[in-house]
């Protein structure tokens, strides 16, 4: 697996899990100028990173991709470091209480949709911005002035189960994935490739923090493991190398498409 990037690469949530491995596969393709964001600390991924990579430059910012301000000036330190931005990865996100509507409070719902689509939509309005004023990296017609890839979730193209009851997850990556069609159309002719990718269930501390919560019909998890036809979760860096597959120039034909890499959870 060759795909060559050359560019800079955004990645929020990148302290953690997908966004963490997704570093390591962008790196593993050839990407060295990483802007590193997250509300926590990303010293393991950058220490990981400068391991394999000593030539990597990496620009760590914390952020709440919530704000708006903090998010405009995050974009604003990449450019002043780096000069542009190629590879943006929307990736930071929460998974909000496993409740149903009856149940959910308010304020736990809007804390999901704030962060997994507001947050998708500030940094994605503030890279378009950025993008449409650099030109493309090469003279290739499949080149683009920048590539987007949102993290939405297999819970935004399918509902959730009854196993996982997760209604303000399942909402806000539906509208991840809408605004990645809505935007994939309105940028792709003005040169930006915008996509999401739909992960299954990946072992990652977002899914082990709920690998010891009982509902009344037992720990949702561990059902949920034995539907994924696949028979095992994720590996994070599977779902890494597919984002470097949709930043790269082998889907240059993608636009506003759902990637859903799910061990054939959802066409069952
Ligand atoms: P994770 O908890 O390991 O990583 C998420 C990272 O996002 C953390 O480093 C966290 O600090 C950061 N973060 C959370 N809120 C933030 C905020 N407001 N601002 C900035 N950073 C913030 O979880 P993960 O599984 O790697 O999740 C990454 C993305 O993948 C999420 O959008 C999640 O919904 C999605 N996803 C995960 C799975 C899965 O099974 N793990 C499946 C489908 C989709």
């Amino acid at each position: 697996m060759a795909f060559a990037l050359k560019g800079v690469a955004y990645i929020t949530g990148a302290g953690s899990g997908i966004g963490q491995y997704a570093a390591y596969s962008l790196a593993r393709q050839g990407v060295r100028s990483f802007a590193l964001l997250d509300r926590n600390p990303v010293t393991k991924t950058v220490q990981e990173l400068k391991k394999s990579y000593p030539d990597v430059k990496v620009k760590e910012i914390e952020l709440d991709v919530a704000s708006e301000n903090a998010v405009n000036d995050s974009i604003n330190q990449t450019v002043k470091e780096f000069g542009r931005i190629d590879y943006a990865l929307n990736n930071a996100g929460i998974g909000g209480a496993l409740k149903t509507t009856d149940e959910i409070p308010l304020d736990d719902f809007e804390r999901v949709l704030a962060v997994n689509t507001r947050g998708v939509w500030l940094c994605q309005r503030a890279q378009v911005r950025q993008m449409l004023q650099q030109e493309k990296l090469s003279e290739s017609p499949r080149a683009f002035r920048g590539s987007i890839v949102n993290t939405a979730s297999m819970y935004g193209v399918i509902g959730p189960t009854l196993t996982v009851p997760s209604t303000a997850y399942a909402t806000s990556k539906h509208a991840v994935v809408g605004l990645t069609r809505a935007d994939g159309i309105a940028f792709a002719p003005r040169g930006i490739k915008i996509n999401a990718i739909c992960p299954g269930y990946v072992l990652t501390p977002l899914v082990q923090n709920t690998m010891d919560v009982e509902l009344e019909f037992g720990n949702p998890m561990k059902l949920e493991s034995k539907k994924v036809p696949v028979q095992r979760f994720a590996d994070m860096a599977e779902i890494g190398d597919s984002i470097a597959f949709l930043h790269s120039e082998a889907s240059s034909y993608m636009i506003g498409a759902s990637l859903v890499v799910d061990g054939g959870f959802t066409i069952q």
